[in-house]
């Protein structure tokens, strides 16, 4: 595909329709004011947000860049915006994070589930300042060695705080690339991640990693959706391979195919037994982790408690959870009383 035309297309498409997002921003103090500006000012806001990672050069603090990636690794935008303001308020610094204890940090990250996040984030932050003298690494291989940070989250630092002009490989980002040129699902794409890699990277434009890395974000997240994507209003459709080949199988869209194909696989779905959540070992030790964030416990009052408010009836499997929690670090026992690390 003409890279030049993608980059075109999908940059007009950012410029209109990004969203604005509180680690997008040159400051947090920006964000505090939108929220007390009219609508048509927060629109000046948003576009101005949005230019200026065209036209300045400036770095964003890899610290907020972690925290808002750790939250949003297995939580929804709109749960983590509340969530990451109060965090940022309350340690607005990786200095200030280092010198909290575990366990008000669990009970900041109320609401936001898989608790171990956290203690990632916590685990960091001590890294950070006490191995890096407070500066975050400026390489792939150093930035993974932090607690919680994988190849996206490193990739995702360099990029937007350092400016660097790699591809952010997220699950959209995945999807967009499978689809408009492989004409595939990510997944089934017949290339190694590797080469999948070298692809996305090489569609990078020169000196724009970070506004190129946000609008393919934006536009997975608000056009070409895993589920139910808007082939109508894509301003890709006349270039998506997928796109193109569906309509050549008589379809009047690729989201017309998947919608059929989606249709097929639920069907079969339906039939297969599925846990359902509240009685998941995860939703469990959610539990334990919300009473505990009350105060510390009686282990057996604490057992009782899950017992009766959330059904688990089950000692062995009520054992193996508080061992894992332990192995997690997320709680610790001090005799028969239980308590947040
Ligand atoms: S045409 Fe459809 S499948 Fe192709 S990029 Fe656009 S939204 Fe995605």
């Amino acid at each position: 595909m003409n890279k030049k035309l993608l980059h075109t297309v999908l940059f007009a498409w950012f410029r209109k329709h990004g969203r604005i997002l509180p680690w997008r921003m040159r400051e947090l103090s920006a964000l505090h004011k939108a929220k007390k500006i009219s609508k048509t000012k927060v629109s000046v806001l948003r576009d101005s947000t949005i230019a200026s990672y065209f036209t300045t050069k400036w770095n964003r603090d890899p610290y907020t860049i972690i925290v808002s990636e750790l939250m949003l690794q297995q939580t929804q935008v709109d749960r983590v915006l509340p969530k990451f303001e109060s965090f940022i308020r309350k340690w607005p610094t990786v200095h200030d994070l280092s010198k909290a204890k575990l366990s008000e940090v669990l009970i900041e990250w109320k609401g936001l589930g898989y608790n171990r996040r956290a203690k990632f984030l916590h685990e960091m932050a001590h890294a950070v300042v006490h191995t890096h003298k407070g500066n975050f690494p400026k390489t792939e291989e150093e930035l993974r060695k932090l607690s919680g940070v994988g190849e996206y989250t490193a990739r995702a630092v360099l990029t937007f705080a350092y400016g660097k002009d790699i591809g952010v490989v997220d699950t959209n980002i995945r999807r967009i690339f499978s689809r408009v040129m492989f004409g595939k699902e990510a997944g089934q794409v017949d290339i190694s991640t590797k080469e999948f890699f070298a692809v996305i990277d090489q569609s990078v434009p020169r000196g724009k990693g970070d506004p190129w890395n946000q609008a393919l974000m934006d536009f997975g997240a608000l056009v070409c959706t895993a589920k139910a994507p808007k082939c109508d209003v894509c301003p890709l459709q006349t270039v998506c391979i997928a796109n193109l080949s569906e309509q050549k199988h008589g379809f009047r869209n690729y989201a017309d195919s998947l919608a059929t194909k989606n249709k097929k696989i639920n069907i079969k779905k339906s039939g297969a037994k599925k846990i359902p959540f509240k009685q998941a070992d995860r939703y469990f030790r959610g539990k334990v982790i919300d009473i505990l964030r009350d105060g510390h416990q009686h282990m057996e009052k604490l057992y009782q408690q899950v017992e009766r408010d959330h059904k688990l009836r089950d000692k062995k499997r009520w054992g193996n959870i508080i061992e894992s929690l332990m192995i997690d670090g997320l709680i610790a026992i001090r005799g028969s009383t239980v308590s947040l690390a």
